[in-house]
């Protein structure tokens, strides 16, 4: 009986998702252990960890993203602290228009009141890419360097006792009326934070549509620069020096983690509509999203087990969304009469 340990509170997964919660959760002085068994190419391990207002093909702005972009930064800053490393990279986003019809539909809008603190035309072209149609700027964007930040967060949580490496075996758990035991834990809530892995979870029953991404890590020397750069699609976002990442694709409903030949070759036809220069590929790599129908964020409680909770669904916008919902969840979980 002695050998059994107490916690507060459980975080199955540290994705971004999970890492987020953790961080909410010391900000409140919850005492927690995170499990996860550190998998390679997670989603949040790959991810280009770009946030930006403008959304989808038709670009459009949702109030909320308006909201919730200061949040993150501050967040993000915070956890840079945390740390001791900077993971949060504020800067505007140089969008290339892929056609005229398309410079025409935006230029319309450079005047518009909603759209003008957001983006706004620029004359001086940057060298070395594709910018025949002209090109304009997406100002309130920036990235995260989520594979840093979760190796780091990693490192915090170890070196604070905070960390279980270890797969979490649903049928394990033991669920009892004031508390639950897993594995010589006792803890009276557990958050669940699985990514796309949670299709195999047993006490919820939400919908998560995996969605494969591919990106691809080049390196050039003939070309630098510490914006991101879009067109058609694509992005390119700097990482270590002379290096981007270039992506991404997107394929619904499949869960296979290997990276898939054909989109490479997709991510390249577009690359090279966007860089006038050569350059090499360095890596490609491949991960699966969390997404769900309507674009819907699961932060929430169980609604029977009150002391069981999942977050997921952060889909392709983790970096912007996390840190709000994170912070809403850790507020419905501190509410709670349970
Ligand atoms: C190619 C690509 C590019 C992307 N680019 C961007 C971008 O630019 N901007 C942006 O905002 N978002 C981007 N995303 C989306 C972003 O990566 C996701 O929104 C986010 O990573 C989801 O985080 P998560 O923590 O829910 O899931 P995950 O990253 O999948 O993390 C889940 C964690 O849970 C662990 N786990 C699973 N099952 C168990 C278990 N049984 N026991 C213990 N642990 C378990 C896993 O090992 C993992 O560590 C991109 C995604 C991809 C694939």
């Amino acid at each position: 009986m002695d050998s059994i340990k107490k916690f507060n509170t459980i975080i199955v997964g540290q994705g971004i998702a999970g890492s987020l919660l953790a961080y909410m959760l010391h900000r409140k002085k919850i005492p927690f252990l995170l499990i996860d068994p550190s998998s390679q190419s997670t989603a949040s391990q790959i991810a280009a960890g770009m946030f930006t207002p403008l959304s989808g093909k038709r670009k459009t702005i949702h109030p909320l993203s308006l909201q919730q972009i200061p949040f993150a930064i501050n967040v993000y800053k915070e956890i840079s602290k945390l740390i001791g490393y900077n993971i949060l990279h504020v800067t505007n986003i140089y969008q290339l228009f892929d056609s005229v019809e398309e410079q025409s539909q935006i230029q319309s809008k450079f005047l518009e009141p909603s759209f003008a603190p957001y983006i706004r035309s620029i004359s001086k072209f940057l060298s070395g890419t594709n910018n025949k149609n002209g090109a304009y700027e997406v100002t309130h964007s920036g990235w995260v360097n989520c594979e840093s930040w979760m190796k780091y967060f990693k490192i915090w949580l170890k070196s604070n006792g905070r960390l279980l490496e270890a797969k979490f075996v649903y049928t394990d758990l033991k669920i009892n009326e004031d508390k639950m035991e897993y594995n010589g834990l006792e803890f009276k809530n557990i958050f669940f934070c699985e990514g796309y892995k949670a299709i195999n979870n047993p006490f919820f029953n939400e919908i998560i549509i995996p969605c494969k991404g591919d990106v691809l890590i080049i390196a050039t020397e003939h070309f630098t620069t510490d914006q991101i750069i879009k067109k058609n699609g694509i992005y390119l976002v700097p990482s270590q020096s002379n290096s981007f990442k270039v992506g991404a694709t997107y394929q619904w409903n499949n869960d296979s983690e290997t990276p898939d030949q054909a989109d490479k070759v997709l991510i390249e036809g577009q690359l090279k509509n966007m860089l006038m220069n050569p350059y090499n590929v360095i890596n490609h790599q491949s991960a699966i999203r969390p997404t769900t129908h309507n674009r819907e964020v699961i932060a929430r409680q169980h609604h029977h087990h009150k002391g069981m909770y999942m977050f997921n669904g952060l889909g392709t916008k983790g970096v912007l969304q996390g840190p709000w919902w994170a912070d809403r969840l850790v507020e419905l979980y501190m509410n709670s009469k349970y």
